[in-house]
C-alpha cells in the first residue's frame, strides 16, 4: 500500500477543519469564527489502496509571516515533503481567498483548489466559472460543501489522480497579472449583497447598548435552559445511583471482599464517581450544545467585538474575549487559543487571566450551589439562578479586565495593538455537527477526565481517612491544619484541603469535600440537591461559605493540565508561576473582603 502526503491550507473560517474532518473522520474543532485552529492537526484516510496522511495547517490570510500561524504555515509548506497542497477556499469570498492561493503557488505548484461553501455561494447568488478559474490557474478546482456533504468523492478522486503536468512556479509578475484578471473573469454576483439581513442583525449585536443587552439575554437564556433542563436528569441519576448502592455493597460482600476494601470501593470510589456523573453530566450535555450553537451561528466574534471597547481600556485586546469563551469549556484549550493574539504582551495577559473564567469542571458545582444556597430549591427559581450565574460570569470578566489593566500598567507595560476581527456571515447551524462536537468531543472528554481523576483521588482520600495518628485520621489532621487559614477566608480547612487535592482536575473539589464530610456521618446519602444542602449546612456552611467557595472556585490556581499548557505556551517558569500566584492572590483578597463585610453587617 502506497502512502501520500496532503497538506490542507486556506484562509481562516473557510471550512478547512470541516473538510479535514470529513476526509479523515476526525473530530477537529470547527466553529464559525476566525482563528480557532492554531496548531497543525494530523490524520489520515484511505482511498483506493493508498493512505493519505493529511496535515491541516492553521488558517492564514497570507504567508507574510506577520503572525505565528503564518510563520508555521510557510515553514510547513516549504519544508515538509507533500504530494498535493489542497487549498480550501471560501466560494462566497473567492477574491480575498485568491491572495493566499497566489502566494502558495509561488512556493509549490502541486495545488488542488477545494472551492468550499459552494452551497452558501449559491444562496447568495454568486456564480463561479469553475473551468475558467481552473484554466487560468492551471490547477484542478473542485466545488464542495462540507455542510451538505457534497463534492467529496470528486475531491478524493482528484487528489488520487493528481499529476503535475506543467510544473509552473509563479513569479511575482505573473501573480500581479493574474490578480488583476481573475476575480472579474470568473465570479458573477447575481444578487446585491445588501439584501442580506446580516448587516441589519450586526447593527444590533455590535451596538454599544443593544449589543451588551443581547449578550446578557443570551447568557441568561443559555443558563436558564441548562439549569432547568439539568434538574430532572440530575435527580434521576442521583436516585438511580443511590438505589444501586446497597446492591453493590451486597454483591461485594457476596464475593467475599474484605470489609475495608468494600468500604473503599463504595464510600471511596463509587460515591465520588456517581456525584461527578450526576452533577456534571446533565448541565454539560445541555450547556455545550447551546454554546456550540452560538459559535456555529457566528455569534462569538460579535461578542468579542462588543467587549473590545472594555479590553482596549485595559490596554489589552478584544480577541481575549474569544480566548475566554474557549476557557469556558476548558482553560487548557483557552490558553492554547491565546495564540490567535499576535502581540506577545497581550497574549501573555490573556494566558495569565484565562483561568478566571470558570471551565466546565467548575460550572456544575457553581450551578448546584447557586441553586441550593442563593436561590433556594423552588423550581420557579431557575430564572433567578440563571441571572445570578450570568452575573457571576460578568464578575469573572470584570476581574479579568481589572487584572489585565493592572498587568498592563506594571509587569506587562506596552502599547496596545490594533484590533481587527472578521465578523463571519451568520450561518445556519448543523444540528448533527453540534451534537457530535459538543456531546462526544467535549462532554464525554471532560467526563472521562473527571472520572480518571476521581478514582485515584477517591483512593487517596479514603487512605488519608483510614490512616490514623493519635487516634485521629490523617485527613482530619490535615483539615485541622488548614482550618485557621480556611476560617480567615470564611471557609474551613476541609474546603482548602479539597482545593489542594483537586489540583489534577477542578471537577473533583466538591466530591472531595463531600467525602470528607460524609466520613464523619456515613448515614447521610447525597440522594439529591436538597440532601447536598443538608450535608453542607450540617458541616457549618452558611451563605458566606457558599459565596466564598464560588469566589475561590473562580479564582484559585489553574488545574494541572492548564498549568502544563501555560508552561508549554510561554516557555517560561516565571510566567507559569505567576499564572498560579495571580488568581490565588485575587481569590484570597476577595474572600477576606467578603468575610469582613459579612462580619460587619
Ligand atoms: P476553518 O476555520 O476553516 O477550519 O472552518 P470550519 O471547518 O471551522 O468551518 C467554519 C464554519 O463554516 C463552521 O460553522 C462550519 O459548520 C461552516 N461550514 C464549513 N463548511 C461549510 C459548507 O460547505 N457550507 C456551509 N454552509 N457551512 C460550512
Amino acid at each position: 500500500m502506497e502512502d501520500k502526503t496532503l497538506i490542507l491550507a486556506g484562509n481562516p473560517n473557510v471550512g478547512k477543519s470541516s473538510v479535514f474532518n470529513y476526509l479523515t473522520h476526525s473530530n477537529q474543532h470547527t466553529g464559525n469564527w476566525t482563528g480557532k485552529t492554531v496548531e497543525v492537526a494530523k490524520s489520515s484516510y484511505k482511498y483506493q489502496d493508498t493512505t493519505y496522511n493529511v496535515y491541516d495547517l492553521p488558517g492564514t490570510y497570507s504567508l507574510n509571516n506577520h503572525s505565528k500561524e503564518e510563520e508555521l504555515a510557510t515553514e510547513f509548506l516549504k519544508n515538509t515533503y507533500h504530494d498535493v497542497t489542497l487549498i480550501v477556499c471560501d466560494a462566497t469570498s473567492l477574491e480575498r481567498n485568491l491572495n493566499l492561493v497566489f502566494q502558495i503557488l509561488q512556493i509549490t505548484p502541486k495545488v488542488i483548489i477545494c472551492l468550499n461553501l459552494i452551497d452558501e455561494a449559491q444562496r447568495k447568488g454568486i456564480v463561479i466559472n469553475i473551468p475558467r478559474l481552473s484554466k487560468l490557474l492551471h490547477v484542478p478546482v473542485i466545488p464542495t460543501s462540507a455542510k451538505k456533504r457534497f463534492g467529496f468523492e470528486k475531491l478524493k478522486e482528484a487528489i488520487a489522480n493528481y499529476k503535475l503536468d506543467i510544473p509552473i512556479r509563479y513569479q511575482q509578475e505573473d501573480i500581479n497579472t493574474l490578480s488583476t484578471l481573475i476575480a472579474h473573469q470568473t465570479i458573477i454576483q447575481t444578487k446585491s449583497p445588501d439584501q442580506f439581513i446580516d448587516h441589519k442583525v450586526d447593527h444590533i449585536l455590535t451596538h454599544k447598548f443593544f449589543g451588551f443587552l443581547t449578550m446578557f439575554a443570551l447568557f441568561i437564556l443559555i443558563f436558564w435552559l441548562t439549569i432547568t433542563g439539568a434538574n430532572y436528569p440530575s435527580e434521576f441519576l442521583f436516585d438511580c445511583f443511590n438505589k444501586f448502592t446497597p446492591h453493590l455493597t451486597k454483591f461485594l460482600t457476596l464475593i467475599h471482599l474484605p470489609l475495608t476494601l468494600i468500604d473503599l470501593l463504595v464510600n471511596g470510589i463509587y460515591k465520588v464517581l456517581t456525584w461527578v456523573l450526576s452533577v456534571m453530566a446533565p448541565p454539560m450535555a445541555i450547556f455545550f450544545p447551546l454554546f456550540t450553537l452560538l459559535e456555529d451561528i457566528g455569534y462569538l466574534p460579535r461578542f468579542a467585538f462588543c467587549l473590545d471597547y472594555c479590553f482596549q481600556k485595559c490596554q489589552s485586546c478584544g480577541k481575549q474575549a474569544l480566548t475566554m469563551c474557549m476557557g469556558l469549556g476548558c482553560n487548557a484549550v483557552g490558553v492554547t487559543g491565546c495564540r490567535i493574539i499576535d502581540s506577545k504582551r497581550e497574549r501573555l495577559i490573556a494566558i495569565l487571566t484565562n483561568a478566571f473564567v470558570p471551565c466546565n469542571g467548575r460550572f456544575p458545582t457553581i450551578i448546584a450551589l447557586t441553586s441550593i444556597f442563593i436561590i433556594g430549591l423552588s423550581r420557579n427559581s431557575n430564572i433567578y439562578s440563571a441571572i445570578i450565574l450570568t452575573l457571576i460570569i460578568a464578575f469573572a470578566i470584570f476581574i479579568t479586565m481589572l487584572v489585565s489593566k493592572i498587568l498592563s500598567n506594571t509587569i506587562l507595560k506596552g502599547e496596545k495593538s490594533s484590533f481587527t476581527i472578521e465578523l463571519p456571515p451568520y450561518r445556519l447551524p448543523s444540528i448533527r455537527k453540534i451534537l457530535k462536537e459538543s456531546l462526544i468531543t467535549k462532554t464525554l472528554k471532560i467526563l472521562y477526565r473527571a472520572i480518571i481523576c476521581s478514582i485515584p483521588a477517591g483512593i487517596i482520600i479514603w487512605l488519608l481517612l483510614h490512616i490514623t495518628l493519635n487516634d485521629t485520621s490523617l485527613l482530619l489532621h490535615l483539615a485541622n491544619f488548614f482550618n485557621p487559614f480556611g476560617h480567615l477566608l470564611g471557609l474551613d480547612g476541609v474546603i482548602i484541603l479539597a482545593f489542594i487535592l483537586g489540583f489534577p482536575a477542578n471537577e473533583i473539589v466538591m466530591p472531595i469535600i463531600l467525602m470528607i464530610y460524609l466520613s464523619s456521618n456515613s448515614l447521610i446519602d447525597i440522594s439529591n440537591l436538597a440532601n447536598l444542602k443538608t450535608i453542607l449546612v450540617d458541616n457549618g456552611w452558611t451563605l458566606l461559605t457558599c459565596i466564598n467557595f464560588i469566589i475561590l472556585s473562580l479564582f484559585h490556581f489553574p488545574c494541572a493540565t492548564t498549568i502544563l499548557t501555560i508552561k508549554k505556551e510561554t516557555n517560561s517558569w516565571l510566567w507559569t508561576i505567576l499564572s498560579v500566584i495571580i488568581p490565588l492572590v485575587v481569590g484570597i483578597i476577595l474572600c477576606i473582603f467578603t468575610r469582613t463585610l459579612w462580619l460587619i453587617f
